[in-house]
């Protein structure tokens, strides 16, 4: 600025004043000259300032594309919003999402065009809303290898894969993911470069690792090891770039772990615990956003290039109805909604219409249910007791089927049954071994604060016996008890003690697919009839 100032006022000048000031100014830098350093002559002369700041709009574990609780919270249009006015305010930012996103979801369960939508609402929007980078969540291989695929292929922004890699299952061998178009096929990368410049020239080159916790095994996904590989990047990334940031899924004991390894690395955006955490280790920064963009960090860094440092100040922005809503993602979102509505009425009359009234807080937070017994466990292993053809010993589902992570209040619609239960699925009677239940209930008890946690009824740990009580007495290992589960516990993914085809399960009773009239072919529809049958606790 200093230089065109200068030239300014030689161009309004007249000729003598000109060269007088011409002359002054050759007296003045022989003065300079001698006096001070050469370093502290050029820096006026120079637009570098050496000083850059850029943006991360970051958002982890986002479900819903349209606002929650009645239009309060969320709703990626008014992410959009935010993320159009950091723009405006410096170019330089960039939009992230640390995993968790193409599942679960209410809206991927339906069919559109004979296919499963399965994340493809989620993509669509994140592609309008303006996301650029992603990681992996452990809810990207919830959905099928096909359909990831799709997925990644429609993405017009870039996934990092840094500790995933793909099994093709047909050939058996394995490859970095992949981003396939009509003529090509690229790799998604595990390390990634944001080059980026300001107005006064400064240009500084950002790395970006990924990470991604291996909870959800699969056939199709291969975990590497979080540790080794991501100090792999790091050290990849440390000679090709100025600073080295993290999007990283893991829980954040991993994170805070990871991050004590990397002090080269200022900052971790994570994702997958789904209430917002800032906490530092080190000089590295470790942060999460709440689940369904209920609320998004803004985290503003200024790098020093003759420093070679970076600081970084964060901010966590709520997401709520004083932020309007962008248009253009509105109508994307609302398309979505259409199209879930139909949908809902093939399986429900008036899926919007009031089924039940409460006053108490219906708790469906995943970090609670994952953790200890609730209401909403309770009441979905009420309605599961319920449409049980006979009299069960006890009921269990895993936790990590109640999916809407919120506290529900108020009018209970349909629609709220489905996106607690979003994946629905049937349930099926057993009988079970008291030696295997044991084992399976020992399980659940150690996988506290995951999924695998069951909610369950009828059954508990008593401390004083240190054993598991059912009908008020300790399970016998070689009784056999009648219980009512779901089908998708009974296949082994998420409790390793628990498979249909264990000896300890000697029988097992399934609803008939076709007979419509057994709730049993479907745990929301289960659980909507048991809320209906409820005294509404209206005034
Ligand atoms: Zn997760």
């Amino acid at each position: 600025m200093k230089n065109n100032d200068l030239s300014v006022s030689f161009s309004d000048t007249k000729p003598l004043v000109a060269l007088t000031l011409l002359l002054t100014g050759v007296l003045l830098l022989i003065f300079i000259f001698g006096c001070k350093t050469t370093k502290e002559v050029v820096a006026p002369v120079t637009t570098d300032d050496g000083l850059i700041t850029f943006n991360f709009l970051q958002l982890n574990d986002v479900y819903e594309i349209a606002p929650l609780e009645n239009g309060t919270v969320g709703g990626m249009a008014r992410v959009a919003t935010l993320r159009k006015r950091l723009t405006n305010e410096n170019p330089n930012t960039l939009t992230v999402l640390a995993g968790d996103f193409l599942s679960p979801s209410l809206i991927g369960t339906i069919k559109k065009d004979g296919k499963r939508i399965k994340g493809a609402q989620m993509v669509e929007v994140m592609n309008v809303t303006g996301i650029d980078l992603v990681t992996f969540g452990n809810h990207e291989f919830d959905i099928k290898e096909q359909e990831l695929q799709d997925r990644i292929n429609e993405s017009k922004f870039t996934w990092l894969g840094t500790s995933v890699r793909r099994i093709n299952t047909k050939t058996g061998r394995t490859s970095k993911f992949y981003q396939e178009t009509d003529s090509t096929l690229n790799y998604v990368p595990d390390t990634w470069v944001w080059e980026i410049s300001d107005e006064d020239g400064t240009s500084i080159r950002v790395g970006f690792f990924g990470a991604t916790l291996d909870m959800n095994q699969v056939d199709y996904v291969e975990y590497l090891d979080v540790t080794s590989t991501c100090l792999e990047a790091v050290q990849t990334l440390s000679l090709q770039t100025d600073v080295v940031i993290g999007l990283t899924h893991l829980n954040v004991a991993e994170d805070l772990e990871l991050a004590a390894k990397l002090p080269q690395v200022p900052l971790l955006m994570g994702g997958h615990d789904h209430h917002h955490i800032r906490e530092k280790v080190g000089s590295t920064l470790v942060t999460k956003a709440d689940a369904n963009a209920k609320t998004a960090y803004v985290h503003t860094l200024v790098y020093n290039k003759n420093t070679r440092k970076t600081t970084v100040s964060s901010k966590l922005i709520d997401i709520n109805d004083k932020v309007h809503s962008d248009e253009e993602v509105k109508s994307v979102v609302n398309k979505w909604k259409r199209i879930m509505d139909d949908n809902l009425t093939k399986v429900v009359d008036q899926p919007y219409a009031e089924i039940y009234y409460t006053k108490v807080p219906m708790d469906a937070r995943e970090a609670v249910n994952r953790k200890e017994q609730t209401n909403v466990g309770r009441m979905i292993n009420e309605a599961m007791m319920k449409v049980a053809k006979r009299e069960v010993d006890l009921s269990f589902f895993n936790s990590g089927s109640i999916r809407i992570d919120d506290q529900l209040e108020g009018p209970i619609t349909a629609v709220d049954v489905f996106r607690i239960l979003p994946f629905g699925g049937p349930l099926v009677e057993i009988d079970i071994k008291g030696d295997l239940l044991k084992k399976v209930l020992n399980e659940s008890k150690s996988r506290v604060g995951q999924g695998a946690y069951l909610q369950r009824k009828k059954v508990f740990y008593s401390d004083q016996k240190e054993t598991w009580m059912v009908n008020g007495a300790p399970i016998e290992d070689e009784k056999e008890y009648h219980a009512i589960t779901t089908d998708f516990l009974l296949k082994g993914i998420d409790l390793k003690t628990l498979h249909v085809n264990d000896p300890g399960i000697t029988k097992t009773y399934r609803p008939d697919p076709d007979d419509r009239t057994d709730l049993r072919n479907n745990v929301i529809l289960t659980f909507i009839d048991y809320l209906k049958g409820l005294p509404s606790e209206r005034d």
